[in-house]
Formats: C-alpha cells, structure tokens, sequence
C-alpha cells in the first residue's frame, strides 16, 4: 500500500475533500446570511477551479454548469443535500454506488441512529 506520507493519490485527496466539503454542510446555518450564502456560492465555485485533479475539476465544473445543478445554499438542510447529489454524480461517473441524500445528515452530522457513532 501507498504510504501515508506521500503525496495524496486521487483517491485519498478524494475522501479528504468530502470529508471536508460535507463536514462544511453539516455545520452550515439553518438560515445563513444573504452574505454568507454569496460567500458560499463563491467558495463552491473557487473550489470547482482549484480541485487538484485536473479533469475531476474540469467535470465538476461542467456539472455545476448544467440546469438545476448550481450550489443550493439558502438553509443547512438544502445544501447538505445539494453536497450529496454532487458527491452522487461523482459516485455514477466512476462506478460507484449512489448514496441515499435521506441519510446524509446521519452520515456527516448527527451520526447514525443507531447510536454507533457514540
Ligand atoms: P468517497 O466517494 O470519497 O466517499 C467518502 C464517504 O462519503 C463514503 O465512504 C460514504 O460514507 C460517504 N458518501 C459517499 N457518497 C456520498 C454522498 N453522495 N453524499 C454523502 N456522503 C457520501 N475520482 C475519480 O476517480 N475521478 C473523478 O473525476 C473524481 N472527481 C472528483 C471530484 C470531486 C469534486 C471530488 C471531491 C472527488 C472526486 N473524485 C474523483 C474522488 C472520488 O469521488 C472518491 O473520493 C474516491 O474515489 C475515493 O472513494 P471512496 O470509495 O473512498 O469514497
């Protein structure tokens, strides 16, 4: 296996990323300023250019391009879920399976109801 101390592979810059973008989600306000959902849309869209894997920018962006799909960021509940169809459309485009956005919350905030999480 890659060392951990090495330069980050697709797939581990992958999981850091969401780890990172859902986490953002989960402590989003309920009701964010005008001001701050500017500022999100900016930051979304910073990102979109800045991902350092160049042709999963390069898609992420198209995608965030298409009808419907730019970032949904007016409540914490509306761009938890509008995070986990992106996450979803990455999963289609590499084969992987899509994640229920139901349960994005138990996933990234709240941690499972079965109270594993502790
Ligand atoms: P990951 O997909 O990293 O997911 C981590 C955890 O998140 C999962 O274990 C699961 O618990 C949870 N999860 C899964 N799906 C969702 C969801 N929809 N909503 C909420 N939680 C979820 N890789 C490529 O090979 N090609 C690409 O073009 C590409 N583009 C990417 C674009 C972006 C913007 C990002 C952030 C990553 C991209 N990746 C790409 C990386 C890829 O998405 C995965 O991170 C990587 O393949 C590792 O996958 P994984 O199975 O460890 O789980």
């Amino acid at each position: 296996t890659y060392p951990s101390d090495c330069p980050p592979d697709v797939e581990q810059l992958g999981r850091s990323s969401w780890t990172l973008l859902h986490s953002i989600t989960a402590q989003y306000p309920e009701s964010p300023s005008p001001q701050l959902q500017s500022e999100t849309k900016t930051f979304m869209h910073t990102f979109s250019k800045l991902y350092p894997c160049w042709h999963c920018a390069t898609d992420f962006q198209t995608w965030m391009k298409k009808d419907g799909n730019a970032p949904r960021v007016s409540s914490r509940e509306e761009f938890g879920r509008w995070m986990c169809e992106a996450h979803n459309a990455v999963n289609v485009k590499i084969g992987k399976k899509e994640f229920d956005c139901t349960k994005w919350e138990e996933r990234w905030r709240t941690g499972w109801k079965d109270g594993r999480c502790g």
